[in-house]
């Protein structure tokens, strides 16, 4: 149960009251949800910090500001199309001006909107310590190290403008939880760089490096995605409302075919 509330005036502020059992309030979508994953006795709101805000474009990206929200980055001139797609699967008006990019990431959902794309594109977060120090790491540090960054405030998010990125959804219904949410992404400036990741819900947030790997090489069948799909330990589906494990197995193949074809012909 929260018994404190802190508006902070500034990122100084913000990091000081970051203690055990606290945490920041953007958005708070998920923090005030009815049977919310956030337990916190005390809350460091932050969305009167300026440095949080604005999105401004960076040589060949563009800086968001994590108390940007999803229908701020849908109306910004500057940010690329494709991370529009990721901002718009979250279904409520009414959500999307509310909830957070940074908020988003630092949930790390089976079932998020935003990470498949953020992993495929490559984006950095910048990252502040309680020391003041900043760390700049890819979204995929923060994900797979997050025990070293749990206490730090995401400042920004910075995603390449020349990205080529492909995503899909797959929901009952819009408002509903994505069962799978795929992306596949080639950042011109790279050499190889083809990434792919899946935010498969309830099972992995994981980027899929065999098979990109095997996609930057060569065509890949349907059945031969498959095949690596089901020696993927992480990939460890159930079955659930969502449908049997070997159904999940098989859509995410087809949808891995499917994208990595639509990135082949836009390459051209
Ligand atoms: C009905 C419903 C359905 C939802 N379905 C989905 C879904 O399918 N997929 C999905 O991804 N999300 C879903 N959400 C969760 C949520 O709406 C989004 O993930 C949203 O982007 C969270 O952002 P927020 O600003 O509201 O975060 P808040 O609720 O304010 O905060 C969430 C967490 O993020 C941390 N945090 C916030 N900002 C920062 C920062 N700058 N730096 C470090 N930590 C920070 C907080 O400490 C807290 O632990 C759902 C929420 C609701 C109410």
């Amino acid at each position: 149960m929260v018994d404190n509330l802190i508006i902070a005036e500034g990122l100084e502020e913000a990091l000081k009251q970051k203690t055990r059992n606290s945490a920041f309030l953007a958005g708070g979508t998920e923090i005030n949800r009815l049977g919310s994953t956030v337990q916190a006795r005390k809350l460091i709101s932050i969305g009167r910090i300026v440095e949080l805000d604005g999105i401004s474009d960076a040589d060949n990206a563009v800086k968001i500001g994590a108390m940007c929200t999803f229908q701020d980055i849908i109306d910004s001139p500057l940010v690329p199309d494709y991370l529009k797609e990721a901002c718009r699967f979250m279904g409520s008006r009414t959500k999307r001006n509310m909830a957070t990019i940074g908020g988003n990431i630092a949930l790390r959902r089976t079932d998020s909107y935003l990470y498949a794309t953020l992993i495929a594109c490559g984006a950095k977060l910048e990252l502040l310590g309680k020391d003041g120090e900043t760390e700049t790491r890819c979204v995929c540090c923060y994900l797979h190290h997050h025990d070293n960054f749990k206490d730090m405030l995401i400042k920004s998010v910075t995603v390449p403008k020349d990205a080529l990125v492909f995503s899909k959804r797959y929901s009952n219904t819009v408002q509903s939880h994505a069962v799978l949410t795929v992306a596949i992404g080639k950042a011109q400036c790279k050499e190889r760089a083809l990434r792919l990741a899946v935010a498969a819900k309830d099972t992995a947030l994981t980027r899929l490096d065999d098979i990109a790997d095997e996609l930057e090489k060569r065509d890949l069948s349907d059945a031969e995605i498959l095949k690596m799909i089901e020696q993927n330990k992480e990939l460890d589906f159930k079955a659930d409302i969502y449908g049997s494990p070997e159904y999940k197995r098989y859509l995410l193949a087809v949808t891995i075919a499917d994208l990595a074809k639509k990135v082949k012909e836009a390459r051209r």
